[in-house]
């Protein structure tokens, strides 16, 4: 199916946004391309910085022939100068493909242009004949593009002045890549309940409401999949800029939490205990304060164990405040610990069927710590329990 060869292709474009190497990049994407065109061989010309000269920097396993450097009327610059990938069905039937002719009965040259910048060009190779439908050439154009736009961004990380723009743009394109990743199974599961239910021979309404609770399930998973995601995107420092801050009560907010999640605590029957909480006013922003101390919270009862009991307290020093959420619940892993505060991180041992969450829980917990000068840190151990504390600078004190 085209959306899994477009997974395939987006893989590869997320692992090389960490990679520097231009030659390395292109490997993996031939690699790649070879999979999903389900061609026999592959190459690739690239130009460089400063020429625009093409020269072989990878040629896949087991190549039967050395490619000929392509010249400057033939079809490997043509590629490049119209941005099209050129399509040759049968090797026969042109005659520049001489010698290649014994070899492959078909290939393709994809240009490896992003908007004005040309980088080189991808070559796919068939053993036997191969007709490119549709599906074989929207494919050919996605991985053009998506080689070109990540030497794009490769070549302009090495200019000083873009890095920091660059950093951002990856994010948001990795973000973009996890949020739809996330999004995709709750929309399979609706989508595969749907199908059913119309195509089921059964008429029973019990079904439908089956089907319909099913659906309503995942809907809710999105909506706080998506209300998630809203409370983590202004992550560039011009929009925190325009977050609202005002004086907040922290005492407030611990007791206004405390009071929401006692019905979803005595369902578990955890006890939740408000330790020590000193009356302190914070300059900050009152809805993601609030996001950071409920998500905790929450966590603590989610992951606590029945009978369980939660501890929030919050500690003033000299030079900092500090709001730490205890639990006696199930902990966490050494192997886990230091992923936890990623976005989607979610440790496959603590899933509790029936709560499935987004996995951006502590990664706004920290979003919210940073937005107010703070960190967020933690102390856990596997079947004993977690400690989150939160640390907020005391200049940020005394509204
Ligand atoms: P979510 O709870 O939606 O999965 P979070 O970002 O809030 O996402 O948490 C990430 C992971 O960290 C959880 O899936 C869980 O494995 C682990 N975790 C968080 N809080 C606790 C806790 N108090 N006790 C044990 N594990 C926890």
């Amino acid at each position: 199916m085209l959306a899994d060869q477009i997974a395939i292709l987006n893989e590869v474009t997320l692992e090389s946004l960490n990679e520097t190497n231009e030659t390395k990049i292109v490997t993996s994407f031939c690699n790649a391309g070879m999979k999903v065109l389900g061609a026999d061989y592959g190459f690739v010309w690239l130009n460089t910085f400063s020429s625009p000269e093409l020269h072989l920097v990878y040629t896949s396993e087991k190549l039967p022939f050395t490619p000929r450097t392509p010249r400057k009327e033939g079809r490997n610059y043509g590629a490049i100068k119209n941005s099209t990938p050129d399509f040759i069905t049968d090797t026969n039937k042109v005659p520049d493909a001489d010698y290649v002719r014994e070899y492959v009965k078909s290939f393709v040259i994809i240009p490896l242009v992003y908007k004005q910048s040309a980088y080189g060009s991808m070559v796919f190779c068939f053993t036997k004949p191969e007709s490119f439908p549709k599906e074989k050439r929207t494919l050919s154009f996605f991985i053009g593009n998506s080689v070109a736009q990540t030497i794009t961004i490769t070549r302009l990380i090495s200019d000083e002045r873009t890095e920091r723009l660059l950093r951002e743009e990856r994010r948001k394109i990795r973000s973009v890549a996890d949020a739809n990743h996330e999004l995709r199974t709750p929309i399979a599961i609706i989508q595969g309940n749907v199908d059913l239910a119309l195509r089921s021979k059964s008429k029973k309404i019990t079904e439908y409401i089956k089907t319909l609770n099913a659906v309503n399930h995942e809907v809710k998973h999105i909506s706080g999949l998506l209300s998630d995601l809203t409370l983590l995107s202004p992550q560039d420092e011009e929009v925190q800029e325009n977050i609202p801050f005002g004086p907040v009560s922290l005492r407030n907010i611990i007791f206004d939490i405390v009071e929401r999640c006692e019905v979803l605590a005595r369902k578990k029957k955890i006890l939740l205990e408000i330790k020590t909480i000193p009356q302190i006013t914070i300059p900050g922003n009152k809805q993601y304060l609030e996001k950071m101390v409920i998500n905790l919270v929450k966590n603590s009862i989610v992951y606590g164990v029945e009978g369980g009991k939660t501890e929030i307290a919050i500690k003033k020093t000299k030079d900092k405040i500090s709001i730490s959420v205890s639990d006696n619940g199930i902990g966490i892993s050494k192997e886990d610990l230091p992923h936890i505060f990623e976005r989607f991180y979610r440790a496959d041992s603590s899933h509790v069927p029936g709560q499935e969450g987004t996995g951006l829980g502590l990664a706004i917990v920290k979003f919210a710590a940073e937005l107010h000068g703070g960190t967020v840190s933690v102390k856990s151990t596997k079947g004993k329990g977690s400690t989150f504390t939160i640390s907020l600078p005391t200049a940020h004190e005394g509204m």
